[in-house]
């Protein structure tokens, strides 16, 4: 299968059945996260104990893309600890968002936004639920914006 293939399937997939969009209860942090281009909305809400993402949770509106994403996003760090989480957010950055090569093989499932690259539009989309991800690990409190 190639990029482009598992690209639209897991999109679809992820679409049809969302992972972690919840509210949860008691987040330790929060953040929320817009990108005027396309009109997407998320707000990943997150419990972190001992270092650790004991648990990790979705909610917005938004393009197919940005949904698949977050749901993604959400299934790759829970039970992770926040310095892989970290790194994660790093190398999926890299992935969509460089000139770099990547190793899709060590991307796991993630390896299906590699083909995001090829649509710079979407490259918002796709990084917007890692961005606010990560101000929420950061515990920057101010809306993320794309732009
Ligand atoms: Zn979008």
């Amino acid at each position: 299968m190639d990029t482009r293939e598992l690209y639209q399937e897991v999109i679809l997939d992820h679409n049809r059945s969302p992972k972690n969009f919840k509210k949860i209860e008691n987040p330790t942090s929060m953040a929320v996260g817009h990108n005027p281009l396309c009109g997407d909305e998320i707000t990943v809400s997150i419990i972190v104990e001992d270092d650790v993402v004991e648990d990790v949770g979705f909610q917005g509106v938004g393009c197919a893309i940005s949904q698949a994403s977050a749901s993604m996003m959400t299934a790759a760090i829970k039970g992770k600890p926040v310095d892989a989480v970290r790194e994660l957010f790093e190398k999926f950055h890299r992935m969509v968002a460089s000139e770099e090569e990547t190793d899709l093989d060590a991307m796991g499932k993630l390896a299906a936004f590699g083909g995001v690259r090829e649509f710079p539009a979407r490259v918002k989309c796709a990084s917007l639920p890692w961005h606010t991800m990560k101000a929420a690990l950061d515990e920057v409190s101010e809306t993320v914006v794309t732009e």
